[in-house]
């Protein structure tokens, strides 16, 4: 279980992957990835080892994009398929989000978004945060907003991070006891479970701490507490690492 999100200047796909690379420490049974690309989402998902991943990655033209998202699952609910791998989406696919943890309610909040003619592709717990956050969003609200509100609605473990085909370049994360940190780079910026998988790209790092929110962009990143989306000053440290 791990994630990776990369906004930058470089090819984003190599990195995502070399990333995940990095955090196979962890253990995981399927991997993902979506990027943005001619202004659609791409998800490339595979069950197994992050080769499986590669040998699907090899087939899609993924060079021009230089923002995505990483995921490496260690299924909690539902079987470790490609289905339920991540990233998921919501049914517009306007959106791709990553989540390592569990969320403890997803069972009602299932219900409910299903009585709103939600309709589900997985047996994942994760798959409720997306279809809210397009809920949310339904209600004209901006991408942070209907974060926020999601985040309010969901109770559990999670780090997580998403995109939005209507907001390129960026990355919203969150997290609730998991981990998640910040590696602040030239231009470019990630966001991991763990310091491996962007050391190799920088080593100047902002921890995250519960409930707290990130915005990532190549050139910028901000971080504001979840209870207001009041912004949070932080400051990056620089890591000695071997
Ligand atoms: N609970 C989620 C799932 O089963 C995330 C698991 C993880 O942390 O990788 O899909």
């Amino acid at each position: 279980c791990g994630i990776i999100g990369y906004a930058g200047h470089r090819p984003a796909v190599p990195l995502l992957v070399e990333g995940l690379r990095r955090l196979e420490y962890r253990g995981y049974d399927s991997a993902g990835v979506a990027y943005l690309q001619n202004k659609g989402l791409q998800v490339v998902r595979a069950e197994g080892k992050l080769k499986n991943l590669e040998h699907c990655l090899t087939e899609c033209q993924h060079l021009q994009a230089t923002c995505g998202l990483g995921h490496t699952r260690w299924a909690t609910h539902g079987l470790p398929t490609t289905q339920n791998a991540h990233p998921h989406q919501d049914e517009g696919q306007n959106i791709a989000l990553v989540h390592n943890g569990i969320i403890e309610n997803f069972q009602e909040l299932k219900q409910s978004l299903e009585a709103k003619g939600h309709h589900f592709a997985s047996q994942t717990d994760t798959e409720v945060i997306v279809h809210l956050l397009a809920d949310n969003l339904g209600h004209q609200n901006t991408l942070p907003k209907a974060l926020a509100a999601t985040l309010h609605q969901i109770e559990g473990s999670y780090a997580l991070a998403c995109i939005h085909r209507d907001y390129p370049n960026e990355i919203w994360a969150a997290r609730h006891s998991s981990p998640l940190l910040l590696g602040v780079g030239q231009g470019e910026n990630f966001i991991a479970s763990d310091i491996p998988a962007f050391l190799s790209s920088t080593r100047d790092v902002v921890f995250l701490e519960d409930g707290e929110v990130v915005r990532l962009t190549p050139n910028s990143w901000e971080v504001f507490s979840a209870a207001d989306m009041q912004p949070v000053g932080k400051t990056p440290q620089r890591i000695e690492w071997d």
